[in-house]
This record gives C-alpha cells, structure tokens and sequence, in this order.
C-alpha cells in the first residue's frame, strides 16, 4: 500500500488558523505581535522567502516590517539595525535572512539579536535552553514545525527510533536536541547521521521515524527504509527540469517515488516541511509577543 501523505500545507494552515486567534486576544490586551525580517542583497531566493513571511504574518493580523539593506552593508552597520529592533517596542521578533554576504559575520549577527526576540531560536541561549528543556526560549522553526506535524499527525516519537541525517545547526541538531527531551512529543531514541557516518542505510533502515535534512537530492532510497517507516524530506533541492517553466523542480532527499511504496506516512516536497516552518516562526513571534507583553 503506498505511503499516507503528510500533507504540510493544510497541518500549517490549521496553526496559522489558531496564530490568527491568539493574536486577536493579544490585541484585545493592546500588543499587537511584530515581526521584523532584515534582508541583506538582493538574492531572489532569499526575497521570496522574505515576502511569504511578511503576507502570512499580515493575514494573522500580526506587524511586520521588511528591512531591505544593500549587499554592501557592513558589519557595523547591520549591526545598528539590529540594535534598533532590539529596542523597538513594536517589534517582538527578529529574523536576519540567511545566508549573509561574506563581508558580514552570521555568527555576530546572531549573538547580537536579543534572545527574547530571537524568534529563529538560533542565538546560543535558546539553543542552551533547547539542550536543557527549558521552556521559555525559542525553538528553530524547521525542527519546533516537524515535531508539531509529529504531534498532529498522531505519530507516537516516544521509545520511536529516530533517526535523522543531517547535523547542521539550523535542523538536524535542533531536531536530536528535541526528540530527545523527557517531554511529551519527544522521548525518541535519537541518531543523527552525517557525511562521516558510516553504511548510512544500516542506520535509517532502523528508524521509526526519518528525518533528512542533507540537502543531497535522492540520497535515500527504497532499501535504506524500514517498511511502515514514517519518513519526513526535509530537503529543498532544485534540479534541472526542461518540461517546467522555470526550467527547474524542487525535490527532497528522499527519492518519493520508490520510498513512498516501502514508508506508511511521508512528507512531500514540496507542500511538507516548508509551509510548517513559517508558521512556526508565526508562532514564536507570538509566543514572543506573550512573554514581553507579560514582562
Ligand atoms: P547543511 O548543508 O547545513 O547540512 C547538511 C548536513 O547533511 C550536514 O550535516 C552533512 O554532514 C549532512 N550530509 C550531507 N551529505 C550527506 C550524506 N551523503 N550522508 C549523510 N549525511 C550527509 O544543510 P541544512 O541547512 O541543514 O539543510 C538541509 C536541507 O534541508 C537543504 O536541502 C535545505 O534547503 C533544506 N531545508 C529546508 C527547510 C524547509 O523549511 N523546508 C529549512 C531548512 C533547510
């Protein structure tokens, strides 16, 4: 029987239903959640993304301002913007669009976003508090968004093998750090897999639930999944398609056609792990918005 889709778009509509919601209880109390998204260069990749935030942050009744910095910027410079909406009442979160310019440091950047309004949940405290359990900091919007569509999608993570390829700070740490915790939605028993692993099938033939975030298009195939596996793609990789109008498609990590026959739920790509990380950053600027509200 071929694999049940977990359809994202429709799970991350029902959060941004229920976002709406609590930011008209937040207005009902005179804060209105703000998102500040700061875009250095012109990359089109990077606008898109940029302009999906800013519209689906308008449709939940949310603030948001797009701060457009030439490619030219320069540290300092990026840095007194930050400062500004660090200080900036009307904003609740702040996202600076990676990947930057190389004459800028992601990592400085970072550190100098307030972690309370460090809604991408990258600064070092909230990954502290990630690692920790601790409740209050932010969780990075791809792994807080595939742990909700677990959550949603009724997908048992405790005592679940999970494994998960791909060890980067933005997805594949987070995501152990999360699976791991002794909280609901979490005590799975965590691998993560990387470009060292060694016979990388041995290790997601035994996953439960598999989760890729490599950015190799097709590198898990039908025989590295253990049948009735749950399988989530976390990968946006473009290739070349002559028969598309854009002369491209965006495909997974995971080869659907063949694993899709072997797993009995998968994300597709696109239309899964995508539209989940926007909402989430919805709602950790509304979360955000709770907590400096309530301060
Ligand atoms: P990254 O390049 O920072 O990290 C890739 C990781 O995969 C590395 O840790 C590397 O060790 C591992 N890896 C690479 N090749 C491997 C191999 N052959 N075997 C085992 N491990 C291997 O990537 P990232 O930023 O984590 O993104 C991963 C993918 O997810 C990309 O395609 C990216 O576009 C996509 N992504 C999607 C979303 C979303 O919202 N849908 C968000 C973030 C990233």
């Amino acid at each position: 029987m071929p694999a049940e889709l977990i359809d994202g778009v429709s799970i991350a509509r029902e959060i941004r239903q229920e976002i709406a919601e609590k930011a008209a209880r937040l207005a009902e109390r005179g804060i209105r959640p703000g998102l500040a998204v700061v875009l250095v260069g012109d990359d089109p990749a990077s606008a898109v993304y940029v302009r999906s935030k800013g519209r689906a942050c308008d449709e939940a009744g949310m603030y948001s301002s797009t701060i457009n910095l030439p490619a030219t910027t320069s540290q300092p410079e990026l840095l007194e913007v930050v400062n500004r909406l660090n200080a900036d009442s009307r904003i609740h979160g702040i996202l600076v669009q990676m990947p930057l310019p190389k004459q800028l440091d992601a990592d400085t950047v970072i550190r100098a976003i307030d972690p309370r309004k460090d809604v991408d949940g990258f600064h070092p405290v909230n990954i502290g508090k990630l690692l920790i359990g601790e409740r209050d900091g932010f969780v990075p919007c791809t792994p807080a968004g595939i742990q909700e569509m677990l959550r949603r999608s009724a997908i048992e993570t405790s005592g679940a093998e999970c494994v998960i390829v791909g060890r980067s700070n933005i997805v594949g740490k987070p995501m152990a750090a999360l699976l791991m915790q002794d909280a609901a939605g979490a005590n799975g028993t965590v691998t993560v897999c990387h470009r060292h692993t060694r016979d990388l099938g041995a290790h997601t033939k035994r996953a439960d639930i598999l989760i890729v975030a490599a950015g190799r298009a097709g590198l898990v195939t039908a025989d590295m999944i253990r049948p009735g596996a749950v399988v989530i793609d976390v990968g946006m990789n473009r290739i070349d398609d002559p028969n598309s109008s854009r002369g491209y498609r965006l495909v997974g990590d995971v080869d659907f056609e063949s694993v899709s026959k072997v797993a009995s739920r998968i994300t597709p790509v696109p239309g899964g792990v995508g539209p989940m990380t926007i909402a989430m950053l919805m709602s950790n600027t509304v979360k955000a918005a709770e907590q400096i509200g309530a301060a």
